[in-house]
Formats: structure tokens, C-alpha cells, sequence
């Protein structure tokens, strides 16, 4: 095994971990102080955060037949999942490229891991592909992230809704993205026992915090709970989430913004020569320069003074292929005339 590696970004502008390059409104600031300073640090923190659970609950339109498990980041609730079902000869079902937490976490706990490429022209599901995997290996769980990371796109909706309809295994969608995408499967959460639904506060705004939720059907999330380690979310996560969610109008505005920027963002870049980019529904940007190696762009970004994640050898079909997160206009600026001048020089 190797250890989960993080690039250190020193003085380099940051686009390469999806993170939200806003900070807060001045006032705002400040009666989050008050509230944190109200935190009994000598106390171990509520162990099912209650009201954190409430206010989730609520703010993210869980359906009432459903429970809500939370996790220090949906990292976290991934590997419940996998430590709830590993016994052996337990599979786990994942399209690939994807988030490598699947596969990391599923070998971590001894499970076998199974990757289906996806279609190689748009990065959709292969749904046929998809179906004889299942038949062939019988997964316990299939991780589909919706939208995907790191293509940015969505999958074909009645391919998911198949996937969960024609296998028994549990479908984990992650929505970790839901903010910048506004498609979601909860609502049909009612409908399928063998569907979870999880998110993050990650990609919202709040990577700091550590919080993902994962929502379901009371008795898999009873299951889950057994496994999770007691007091997961610390007090300062649960204070401060509750009161983001009190006054989400900035995070919402936030959001928009960069929405809008991924737009301009994708604009510019498609009208690059030499250079592919693909559409996204999240809040980052797949690329690819056609003439120029991946390790090269990177490398000159970097001096340029930006940071990105190169995802050349993240696997055969992102050959060539970097990721960038959507900054602030100013970033992206930078970014995109950081990248034209490494593009000119050839
Ligand atoms: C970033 C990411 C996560 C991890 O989120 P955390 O809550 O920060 O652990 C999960 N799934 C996908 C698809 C992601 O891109």
C-alpha cells in the first residue's frame, strides 16, 4: 500500500482539490466565534449529533421513511460501508475512472475490487458492461459518483436507475457534488431499499470541517451505525455545521458564483486550440492538451504559480489528462493565461 499523498501548495494558487475559494463575510465570521466559544471542549461531543442530524435533515430534503448517518467526511462513511459488508468473498463494483477512495478503502478491509471502464468518448456509464460485472461477480456494493470525479460529468440517469433496479447489491450514489449539479437521487430513496445516498459538506464550502452524511433505510443505516467508531463528529464540526445551515444564503451565493465561473472557465478553454476540455457538472474542469504532455503542463502551471492535479496516470483512458478546480475570476485569470502562454511555447 502507499499513503493517501497531498500535494503541498506552499505560495501556489490552489486549484486542485475542489475546494471553494471564497471566504466568509466579515460578520458572518463573527457570530460563528460567538457560537464556537459557547463549545464545551471538556465535554465529549453529542455521539449521534442530534441536531446536526435535525438540521441536515431538513436542509437537505431527506425523505421521511429515511435515516441520516454521518461521517468525518464521506471518506469515513465509505469505509463504514465497506467494513459493514466485508466478509469473505464480498466484491465491491465501481466504474473506473473514479474516486479512488472505493477502491483504496474497499482493499483496505480485504474486500475485492471490480472496475468497469466507462464509455471512453463521454466518460457515461457502460451499462451492458455494468450488468455482466454484477452477474459475473455479484458485489455486495456499487459506487457510482453522480457527478462523476474526476470527469465532472453525470451519468445517464435511467442507466443508474437500472443498475439499482437489476442487482441486489447496495448502490451507493455520491452526491458530493449535488450543489454545483442540482440532480439528485433522493427522492428515490422511497422506492429502492437497496439505495443509499451520501453527501459532503466538502465540496460546498466547509472541506475543513470533515462532515458526510449518508442517508437510507433505517435498518441499513442500523447496520452501518454498529460499526462506526463513537463520537465521529467532534464538537466543533457539529457547532459549526449547525450554524452554516442557519445561515447558508452566503454559501448559496457562493455556489452560483462558481457555477457562473465554470462556465466562463469551460468557455475559454474550449476556445483554445490544441487543448480538449469536457462539459461538468461539478465544480471542476477535465482537460487535456493534445500536443503537449500532461506532465508538461503541469509542471509549467506550477511555475506559473498554479496548482492542479495531474491525472495522467490515474488510469489508461485519462492519458494526458489534468484537473482543475474553478477559482475565483481572478484565479481563473491567472490559471488561463498561465496555461496560453505553456501552450504558445509548444
Ligand atoms: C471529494 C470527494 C469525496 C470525499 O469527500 P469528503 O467528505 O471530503 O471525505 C467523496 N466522493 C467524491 C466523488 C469526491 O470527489
Amino acid at each position: 500500500m502507499q499513503a493517501y499523498k497531498v500535494a503541498d501548495p506552499g505560495d501556489l494558487i490552489k486549484l486542485d482539490a475542489m475546494e471553494n475559494p471564497y471566504t466568509w463575510p466579515e460578520s458572518v465570521k463573527t457570530d460563528w466565534l460567538k457560537r464556537l466559544a459557547e463549545v464545551e471542549l471538556n465535554r465529549y461531543p453529542d455521539p449521534a449529533a442530534d441536531l446536526l442530524r435535525q438540521s441536515l435533515r431538513k436542509n437537505m430534503a431527506v425523505p421521511d421513511s429515511c435515516e441520516l448517518l454521518l461521517g468525518n467526511g464521506s471518506d469515513e462513511l465509505i469505509q463504514i460501508i465497506l467494513i459493514a459488508v466485508a466478509k469473505p468473498g464480498s466484491t465491491v463494483l465501481a466504474p473506473t475512472p473514479s474516486f479512488v477512495m472505493y477502491k483504496l478503502s474497499a482493499e483496505m478491509v480485504g474486500l475485492k475490487f471490480n472496475a468497469v471502464s466507462l464509455d471512453q468518448k463521454d466518460f457515461d456509464l457502460d451499462l451492458q458492461a455494468m450488468l455482466a460485472a454484477i452477474e459475473q461477480h455479484k458485489p455486495s456494493v456499487i459506487f457510482l459518483a453522480y457527478p462523476n470525479n474526476p470527469t465532472g460529468n453525470l451519468f445517464n440517469r435511467d442507466s443508474v436507475v437500472s443498475l439499482i433496479e437489476q442487482s441486489d447489491a447496495l448502490v451507493v450514489v455520491d452526491e458530493a457534488y449535488y450543489a454545483f449539479s442540482d440532480q439528485t437521487f433522493m427522492a428515490d430513496l422511497d422506492r429502492y431499499d437497496n439505495l443509499l445516498v451520501m453527501r459532503t459538506v466538502s465540496k460546498l464550502g466547509l472541506a475543513g470541517l470533515r462532515l458526510g452524511l449518508l442517508i437510507g433505510k433505517p435498518q441499513w443505516l442500523a447496520e452501518f451505525d454498529k460499526v462506526r467508531l463513537p463520537y465521529n463528529i467532534n464538537s466543533l464540526t457539529q457547532t459549526s455545521a449547525r450554524f452554516v445551515l442557519e445561515n447558508n444564503e452566503f454559501l448559496e451565493g457562493q455556489t452560483r458564483q462558481i457555477c457562473e465561473q465554470r462556465s466562463a472557465l469551460y468557455q475559454a478553454m474550449n476556445d483554445l486550440s490544441d487543448l480538449d476540455v469536457w462539459p461538468s457538472s461539478a465544480n471542476f474542469l477535465l482537460f487535456r492538451a493534445s500536443k503537449m504532455s500532461a506532465d508538461k503542463v503541469f509542471q509549467g502551471l506550477k511555475q506559473g504559480g498554479v496548482l492542479i492535479k495531474n491525472m495522467d496516470k490515474a488510469s489508461l483512458m485519462l492519458s494526458g489528462c489534468l484537473r482543475v478546480t474553478v477559482g475565483t475570476e481572478e484565479e481563473n485569470c491567472i490559471f488561463l493565461s498561465t496555461l496560453k502562454s505553456i501552450l504558445k511555447l509548444g
